[in-house]
């Protein structure tokens, strides 16, 4: 039969219950156990069908199901509770932010862009790491009470999900969105009523974007569409997939969630006092704003720069190359050339933003994120350092050490991550307002009290939740590939008592999860051990065009195929934030070896910890800070290596032997009542050091205090008397650059200066040619280096004493505090009161 068409009813809800409809939409249900355990009572199979979907699941359960409900005290009295404590966390006024700083105005916001955001798996717009930390940085902005929104895009195929074939060769489905089915819905048009649609100039055409919302507790979350019927057909797949498509697609992308995103935040009326940049991704909102500055003041293109970049912060995540995009100048040209006139400048010009040196061969999009920013940070304190190092030509002659790229080690949203039993033992044991506390070292304390057996057992009961999890998905993926069979039938995968080590994370090959494969032999011991078994569990997706990363998956898939192997290495397909939780929760101890140091910091890891998980990993990333000798274990060393050969030799030696001496045997070094007290003591402190720490509230306070704020603040000052500051300050550097190859530096204390006793005040004096510059535009320094400890540095301002013909006198009285060698040097750096960093203008002249 041909039908002519489709009507879709809805259920109505009884009023009785009627709240579950905001509920449903707006995320905060995730990360609250008593409301997702609501919406599971309403028809558990049906949860599971939806894949905990509320939408879903209130679009398909029965009409009756529902009115029963309305009926049903027990559920009322929940469902009150639930509404009620809803209600209370979205008009909440003592939050944290509201304690500590002043409010701002309802449209002043900040603005925080990434292209990728993982909030729950029903809304599956992310692929990895990059997505689950802008996810749960919104989820603590929202509890933390920050004024804050987040721009991203709304990905009509989401990111692929993922099958394992036979062979071990990983399939790529995309699967169409339903966006009727997601938490999202379109936002309105102020002016009359449509939907909001902004557009944005792609070549010779303008592509239009539709604007949704999704709510994350207080928080908006504003997600760019580009499949509408008024584009054509190649614009409407341009939000299709994430991170799908060659460089155009990426430029497009790139085009739609900054200068877009940029346009729709001005036309629901946002004006945000500070700016966000997660990965380069958006950096395009920069050159939109200075376009927007260009035409609402008198200003030229420099002087808007400045006006922008003081309330920009950007967030590099990687010293991975593929993370740090460049594109062919030829492209630039395709969709920048008509930029560049409108703003006043040359393309010469506009190529620069994107290069450190002449010699570039492409436009790097972290180049001019870092150059319209005046905030920028690495997210570990090891990666701000890889970081400080890779860009440190932006600021030629500054030292690594001293460049504006600080850090803020990442977290997670502990509230999402940590699995309910723990939240219930918590409840019993930490004070009653816990939730409100995480950041707070010393409360978690308070673990070390709860009984050994009582921690054991919800440890125990999550690992064998994270078991049967595995068995029911092995089983349906056995009955669709029915030659996969070599397993016993009724799935019997994995040992509940057993050791179980699980590594899951993307399969890039920097990460190197096949460092265990690497003596097979030593390993089929370890596994098989009788009466210390352990097994392993492996999950991750490859980017569909990463080849070495697709053959890292079948060479795992063979080895859990083996008969060697059987049952005690798994691997699972289709890694999302769904499986993560089961896995982050049921593991004893979760194992990290990427080539040191490319894990900028990682972050399953710490939902692990949280989780009172063991990590076992290269001291990378945040490990590198977690790590306390007490609270799990290293591999390898803090060393970095030449032959990518003989790092994978050293650290697998290290893995196999710290398993085999330490590890295996603390696990099973039980008591009569199979207590492992050492274990559990270790179980402890990782989650006791490392929840408070490595939790999204931590890092969005300390992204408040040390970025937004200082941003906003910057950003008002620059904005007075129509932007003068920014205009004096353009003016300056231009002066600053154009005069600077002109200073000289002269001493007359050459050499050897002899020796002195501690008490002895040195005086040290250099004479300065500051040519066309005054006093006032430079500082003047010593720079003395301990000899034996040449990473030591230290810094004296020297004071101006008189001049004589455009030449200064500079002088420092300088007292040891420790005695040895120092060598010294004098330089001169640009020094203004306006300035966000001593070194931002990367000027420096040494002697
Ligand atoms: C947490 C998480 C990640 C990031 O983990 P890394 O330690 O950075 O690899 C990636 N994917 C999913 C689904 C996650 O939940």
């Amino acid at each position: 039969m041909q039908f002519y068409g489709s009507i879709s009813v809805n259920p109505e809800l009884p009023v009785e219950i009627e709240g579950l409809k905001k509920l449903a939409e707006n995320l905060w249900w995730s990360w609250n156990p008593e409301a997702e355990e609501l919406f599971k009572r309403i028809d558990m199979n049906l949860w599971e069908e939806v894949e905990k979907n509320p939408i879903k699941l209130l679009s398909k359960v029965s009409y009756k199901t529902l009115q029963n409900l309305g009926k049903d005290k027990e559920f009322l009295r929940s469902y009150n509770k639930v509404i009620e404590s809803f209600g209370r966390y979205l008009n909440r006024k003592d939050t944290w932010f509201n304690l500590n700083f002043d409010s701002l105005d309802d449209n002043r916001v900040i603005a925080y862009f990434s292209a990728e955001f993982a909030l729950h798996e029903s809304l599956p717009i992310y692929s990895g790491g990059l997505g689950v930390l802008a996810g749960d940085h919104c989820k603590s902005a929202s509890d933390l009470g920050l004024p804050f929104v987040g721009v991203g895009l709304l990905y009509r195929n989401g990111y692929f999900r993922q099958e394992i074939n036979e062979e071990g060769w990983q399939k790529s489905i995309y699967n169409d969105l339903d966006f009727k089915e997601l938490v999202v819905n379109p936002v309105k048009d102020n002016d009359n009523d449509n939907d909001l649609v902004v557009s944005v100039r792609l070549e010779d055409r303008d592509v239009y974007l539709k604007v949704w919302e999704v709510k994350v507790g207080r928080v908006s979350l504003y997600l760019l569409d580009a499949d509408l019927e008024v584009n054509n057909e190649v614009d409407r797949a341009l939000t299709y997939r994430l991170y799908g498509g060659g460089p155009e697609t990426r430029i497009s992308q790139e085009i739609i969630l900054g200068i877009g995103g940029t346009r729709a935040l001005y036309k629901m009326g946002y004006q945000p006092v500070a700016w966000h940049m997660n990965e380069g991704h958006s950096v395009y909102l920069g050159l939109e704003r200075i376009r927007d500055l260009i035409q609402d003041y008198d200003m030229n293109f420099y002087q808007a720069i400045e006006k922008v970049s003081a309330n920009t912060v950007f967030t590099t995540h990687t010293p991975v190359p593929a993370g740090n995009e460049v594109f062919s100048f030829s492209l630039k040209d395709k969709y920048f050339s008509k930029y560049w006139n409108e703003v006043g400048i040359s393309r010469e010009e506009f190529m620069k933003l994107g290069k450190i040196h002449d010699y570039d061969e492409g436009f790097g999009l972290t180049v001019l994120a870092l150059n319209l920013s005046s905030f920028h940070n690495g997210v570990s304190k090891l990666h701000g350092d890889v970081s400080s190092a890779m860009w440190k030509d932006l600021w030629p002659g500054v030292p690594t050490d001293e460049n504006p790229i600080s850090y803020i080690t990442n977290g997670v949203h502990t509230l999402t991550w940590l699995a309910p039993e723990w939240k219930n033992l918590l409840d019993k044991y930490l004070p009653e307002n816990w939730k409100d506390r995480i950041v707070e070292q010393k409360m978690w304390k308070k673990v070390r009290e709860i009984p050994n057996e009582e921690f054991w057992k919800v440890h125990k009961d999550l690992k064998a939740k994270m078991i049967d999890y595995i068995r029911k998905r092995d089983l349906i993926r056995r009955q669709r590939d029915s030659k996969i069979n070599n397993l016993s039938k009724d799935s019997n995968l994995l040992d509940k008592n057993s050791l179980t080590i699980g590594f899951a994370r993307r399969f890039a090959t920097y990460k190197r999860a096949t460092l265990i494969l690497k003596d097979l032999k030593r390993l089929k011991k370890i596994c098989n051990n009788q009466g210390q078994e352990v097994q392993f569990i492996f999950a991750g997706k490859a980017h569909p065009a990463d080849i070495p990363g697709q053959e890292l998956i079948k060479k795992l898939h063979n080895i859990a195929e083996s008969e060697e192997f059987k049952g005690k290495i798994v691997i699972l397909e289709d890694y999302d934030m769904n499986l993560a939780r089961y896995l982050v929760q049921g593991v004893d101890v979760w194992l990290n070896t990427p080539r040191r140091p490319l894990e900028a910091s990682g972050t399953s890891g710490q939902k692990v910890a949280a989780n009172a998980g063991l990590n076992f990993s290269i001291l990378d990333g945040w490990w590198c800070e977690g790590y306390n000798g007490k609270n799990g274990w290293t591999i390898g060393h803090k060393s970095e290596y030449s032959s990518p050969k003989e790092q994978d030799l050293i650290d697998s030696i290290s893995l196999y032997k710290t398993l085999e001496e330490e590890i295996v045997p603390l696990y099973y070094d039980t008591d009569s009542n199979e207590i492992a007290e050492e274990w559990i003591a270790r179980m402890k402190e990782s989650m006791i050091t490392n929840a408070p720490e490595y939790s999204t509230d931590r890092m969005v306070q300390e992204y408040t205090k040390n970025l937004y704020l200082p941003a906003i603040k910057r950003g008002k000052e620059l904005n007075q008397d129509n932007c003068q500051l920014a205009i004096d300050l353009a003016n300056w550097k231009h002066k600053l650059k154009s005069n600077w190859d002109r200073i000289k530096i002269y001493s007359e204390q050459e050499g050897n200066l002899g020796s002195f006793s501690i008490k002895d005040e040195i005086e040290l004096t250099a004479r300065v040619d500051l040519g066309q510059l005054l006093a006032e535009d430079v500082e003047v320094e010593v720079y003395l280096v301990n000899k034996l400890n040449e990473s030591q540095s230290k810094i004296i301002p020297m004071e101006v004493q008189l001049e004589e013909d455009g030449i200064y006198n500079y002088i420092a009285k300088i007292n040891f505090d420790e005695t040895g060698i120092y060598n010294y040097t004098f330089r001169v750096l640009p020094s203004s009161k306006t300035l966000t960093h001593k070194h931002e203008l990367g000027l420096i002249k040494w002697i």
